[in-house]
């Protein structure tokens, strides 16, 4: 069966309203499109536990700031409902801007406490406008759950925060960061790498490592671990750090000393040529 595309956000509450009648469980995968095999494994994994998969395809215009790449950020919807389907989603969910955003649209969710540090320094605005269309897209779809992806440490944080603050009916999963061979995470952005950056790129792992190997060699000065971070980046002269930072896992502290039974994440944002990346490593006891 191929899949069903829903562009109207009434057309998807009354099919996922349908469906929950018929007593099936719903799986939802959120994405802002140009799919690559991280956003198939999230759809595998909704699979192994839902009866029906949505997954949806949005750019959405109010996490990104008026300097960054919303209108070059890289779309191809065929290409994506074909990878979609072959993932095993039954439903793409693919409303337009002004479906989502109709002329007088208002209201946006102020983000909780996590969306503060880290990518809240660099992009101020972004978990405001993640926290606000996650909150519509749940609303349209009408998830039993939904599966998030780990590359994207920090807004699983802003996520879980507001389906817990707004008493939101949904399970989180989180899925595990899918990467290429040479460590680099997969990104729809990394198509605006040249050749030669994304040999560059594989960099960030390799910080990501050497500090999970610091720590479990032993070190639990944050000061030191975030060193390793930086100095690991910076042998790479192409590279400009963001932050390189570890942080308590589950409520992003940042003790001088991290306790011996501390989950540990270590987050990274990087510029490289004109194109900016993240990635993170749950470094756990
Ligand atoms: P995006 O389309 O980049 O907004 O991502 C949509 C979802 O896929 C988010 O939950 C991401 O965290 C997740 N995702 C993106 N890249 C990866 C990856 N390499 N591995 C696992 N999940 C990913």
């Amino acid at each position: 069966m191929s899949i069903q595309t829903i562009t109207s956000v009434r057309e998807m509450q009354k099919l996922s309203d349908n469906l929950r009648k018929q007593g099936k469980r719903i799986g939802f995968v959120p994405t802002m499109g140009y799919l690559h095999e991280g956003h198939a494994s999230l759809v595998h994994l909704s699979q192994q536990r839902a009866d029906i998969t949505v997954i949806s395809v949005f750019v959405n215009p109010t996490q990104f700031a008026p300097n960054e790449d919303f209108t070059k950020y890289p779309r191809d919807f065929e290409r994506d409902c074909s990878i979609a389907e072959k993932a095993g989603a039954q439903i793409m969910f693919a409303p337009t801007t002004d479906e989502m955003y109709p002329h007088g649209y208002s209201s946006m969710i102020k983000a909780g406490n996590e969306a503060a540090k880290f990518e809240g320094v660099f992009r101020p605005t972004h978990f405001s406008g993640v926290a606000t269309v996650v909150a519509k897209l749940f609303n349209a779809v009408k998830p039993h759950f939904a599966v998030f992806g780990q590359k994207d440490y920090q807004q699983t944080l802003v996520v879980q925060r507001m389906v817990t603050d707004l008493n939101m009916d949904i399970d989180l999963i989180i899925a595990p960061t899918d990467r290429e061979v040479s460590g680099l995470a997969r990104s729809s952005r990394n198509v605006y790498l040249s050749s030669s950056e994304k040999e560059k790129a594989a960099i960030l792992y390799r910080a990501l490592m050497n500090a999970a190997d610091k720590r479990s060699n032993g070190e639990r000065n944050r000061e030191k671990l975030n060193e390793v971070l930086t100095q690991t980046l910076y042998t790479v002269p192409e590279i400009n750090v963001e932050y390189a930072q570890a942080a308590h896992a589950d409520t992003l502290d940042e003790p001088d000393y991290f306790e011996e039974q501390d989950n540990i994440v270590f987050l990274l944002a990087v510029r490289l040529g004109n194109t900016r990346l993240i990635d993170n490593y749950v470094w756990k006891t």
